[in-house]
């Protein structure tokens, strides 16, 4: 192994999943759901086999019908107007967009700043761009994690060349407020950054939060490259289909690094999701509904068996602190006895940071599985 990804080892999703299934555990670990996305879907992506669309390499930026139906999603939802021949990429999920991003848009030596905790794929594909990682850290804040704007403005150097941010937030569950992107962008423009943004839980807020896509801001439009990824957004996290949306610029040089990455992205799901981003509004809020409903389960029955809990207000995430239940506050240790003690896999966040003494308390469970898992969830964690 190199020395550019020396460091990274096997990802812990990989690792606690496989610690699930060799306990019986019940996995609140990796996010993915445990009920499968709408039927009407699948159907057309057995439809799409069968009638031979995509079998073959589809064309490199994605199929024109999802391209199509992704700039549309932009404009109905947010009122983002692009061009899909240009400024619309498809993926092989939100993976390989954020990759293919930093590897096209980073020289060796530049700094790239993301917030930390960060998703674990940000780390290695900032080391093999040859970029330099400048985390700038969340901290809890009351109820939830919050950015530290002064922070983030002391981060940036003469050598920073992009920042790298997400929201809604995995693992904290926060949803940058307006004013908060606000001061991001302004800080971009004064800076002249790129900012590369990953909205894969776009449609998974709560309560008042609002998600708001840093490329309606003003100025960033030409200097943001957005992310999303039908996997969180219709549970169909394995068909890995995501997406770019920026500038033709942009998503041309995206598409540069994407060619030499996987080529093309897999065809018939392509079309499949292409139907899936034309369905109607009320699929959009059904999910934002049920999946209120689970965190709000998860969340209090966490609350009752001891957790500080930071009420997310998007992602399908919860990040708790363990310290009531373990004064130490070593979250590995902890993750690591836990599947023993009662059954259960989490995350600990620790592996989101740089700075692991920062992180050691916090373990993140997932909430996007059936209400009967998580209630079983729930009963075995207070009986820990
Ligand atoms: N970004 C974030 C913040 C994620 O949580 C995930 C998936 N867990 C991804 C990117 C990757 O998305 P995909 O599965 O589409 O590659
Ligand atoms: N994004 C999911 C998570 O944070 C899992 C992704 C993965 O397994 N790579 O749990």
């Amino acid at each position: 192994l190199n020395r550019r990804l020396a460091e990274f080892g096997t990802t812990i999703f990989a690792e606690m999943s496989a610690l699930a299934t060799a306990t019986g555990s019940i996995n609140l670990g990796q996010g993915f759901p445990d009920t499968d996305g709408p039927e009407s879907v699948r159907e057309a992506a057995v439809r799409a086999l069968r009638d031979g669309r995509g079998n073959q390499y589809p064309p490199g930026p994605g199929v024109p019908e999802l391209r199509t139906a992704i700039a549309a999603h932009q404009e109905r939802r947010y009122g983002i107007t692009l061009d899909p021949d240009a400024e619309v990429l498809v993926t092989a999920g939100a993976t390989e967009a954020i990759a293919a991003s930093l590897l096209a848009l980073v020289e060796p030596g530049d700094e790239v700043i993301a917030f930390e905790p960060y998703y674990d794929s940000y780390a290695a594909s900032i080391a093999l761009a040859g970029g330099t990682r400048v985390p700038v850290t969340l901290r809890p804040d009351g109820a939830a994690f919050r950015l530290d704007l002064d922070e983030l403005r002391a981060a940036v150097t003469p050598r920073t060349r992009l920042l790298l941010i997400n929201t809604p937030h995995n693992p904290t569950g926060t949803v940058l407020t307006r004013a908060e992107l606000t001061a991001v962008a302004e800080l971009a423009v004064e800076r002249d950054l790129l900012v590369v943004t990953d909205e894969v839980y776009e449609h998974l807020t709560y309560g008042d939060a609002e998600h708001i896509p840093l490329a309606t801001l003003p100025g960033m439009r030409e200097r943001t490259v957005t992310i999303s990824s039908s996997g969180k957004t219709f549970s169909f996290t394995g068909w890995k289909v995501g997406w770019v949306t920026s500038t033709p610029e942009l998503v041309s040089a995206v598409r540069s690094a994407k060619q030499f990455l996987t080529y093309v992205s897999a065809g018939p799901f392509q079309y499949a999701i292409a139907e899936a981003l034309a369905l109607p509004d009320s699929y959009f809020d059904d999910f934002r509904a049920d999946m209120t409903a689970k965190r709000d389960l998860l969340t209090a029955g966490l609350r009752d068996a001891g957790f500080t809990v930071f009420e997310p207000a998007g992602t399908y995430f919860v990040t708790t602190d363990i310290r009531p239940l373990d004064p130490a506050g070593d979250g590995f240790a902890f993750c690591r006895e836990l599947p023993e003690r009662c059954g259960v896999v989490a995350i600990p966040n620790a592996v989101f940071y740089d700075d692991r003494a920062a992180g050691a308390p916090f373990v993140r469970f997932a909430f996007c599985k059936r209400e009967s898992v998580l209630t079983e969830a729930v009963g075995r964690l207070k009986r820990r």
